[in-house]
């Protein structure tokens, strides 16, 4: 293909995203995360563009309480959406460490892998469970940016980061 023609494609591209952006048309996926370090939590947001068959992190937002967030043993919500590991590129890094390596913690939050040593993994202060972790198949999350990653039955899972490439 020449670079013309390539170029042309990456507008087109951009002209449609830029379109279905302002359209709001976006499905997205979003993960409730903790820093193991830091102790505070955000939300890593994720986006499937048009035509992509995976959803790829767009950005994190600090949450600034914890009020609103499920207790421990919250059922699905109405907005709850759970997607397969292949879906996605988790590949994002830690809002407050920069570590990446996630971990589905009973405490309700995939957390940083900052204090994992091997594939013992240690958990935040305020939770202060350590655990030996195994790979995650399916990742529960929201399709909205309201906090809902409930755990539902699920056992804690190493997530690991991922890369297309
Ligand atoms: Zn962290
Ligand atoms: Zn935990």
């Amino acid at each position: 293909m020449s670079d013309y023609r390539n170029q042309l494609a990456v507008q087109r591209e951009r002209q449609l995203a830029a379109l279905r952006e302002k359209n709001g048309i976006f499905e997205q996926f979003t993960l409730h995360c903790a820093c193991a370090m830091h102790d505070k939590e955000f939300r890593a947001v994720f986006v499937k563009r048009p035509g992509a068959a995976r959803y790829a992190w767009e950005k994190s937002e600090r949450i600034a309480d914890r009020s609103g967030l499920p207790s421990r043993g919250t059922s699905h919500r109405p907005n709850s959406k759970t997607i397969k590991v292949e879906e996605a590129d988790f590949d994002f890094l830690c809002e407050f460490c920069g570590s990446e390596g996630w971990t589905l913690c009973k405490c309700g939050a995939f957390v940083c892998g900052q204090k994992k040593k091997g594939n013992r993994f240690q958990c935040r202060a305020s939770c202060g469970r350590e655990y030996t972790t195994q790979p995650l198949t399916e990742v529960p999350g929201s399709s909205g940016h309201s906090p809902a990653a409930a755990i539902g039955h699920l056992r804690a899972k190493l997530l690991r980061g991922r890369r297309s490439e």
